[in-house]
């Protein structure tokens, strides 16, 4: 009887270990990147110009290169060329797009979420000239 107990509680303690492990290999995975899709980077694609505008006022905010992910669809605007090689500049992930995608079509978004950065790369993204 006692030996019995002894592999029960074995076994159960087995069991939220692993649990506890697959946990953990989850969160070190889902912080590798963004991205849902292959390894997590983000593949930006230069789709065209966009004006990025105040959604609460209609400002004028900056000019950039409308970039899409070729696998999940996610967007940024970028005011540098990191596609080049070049600094990002200012940069906006969050927004909603207004018009259709043509040269100069624009995006309000939120004025607290445009960042800006002075290097070339941004973690989790890739950019390409298309
Ligand atoms: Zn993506």
């Amino acid at each position: 009887m006692k030996l019995k107990k002894i592999l029960l509680s074995t076994f159960v303690f087995s069991v939220i270990f692993s649990v506890f492990l697959l946990g953990q290999g989850y969160h070190a995975h889902a912080e590798e990147g963004d991205c849902p899709y292959g390894d997590g980077i983000h593949r930006m694609a230069a789709k065209g110009t966009a004006v990025v505008k105040d959604e609460n006022t209609g400002d004028y905010i900056f000019t950039g290169t409308f970039f899409k992910c070729k696998n999940c669809g996610d967007w940024i605007v970028v005011s540098g060329y990191p596609q080049s090689g070049g600094s990002i500049g200012k940069y906006i992930t969050e927004g909603t797009i207004t018009g259709s995608l043509r040269e100069g079509f624009t995006i309000e978004v939120n004025p607290d979420y445009v960042y800006h950065t002075k290097d070339t790369k941004l973690p989790g993204y890739r950019f390409y000239k298309m």
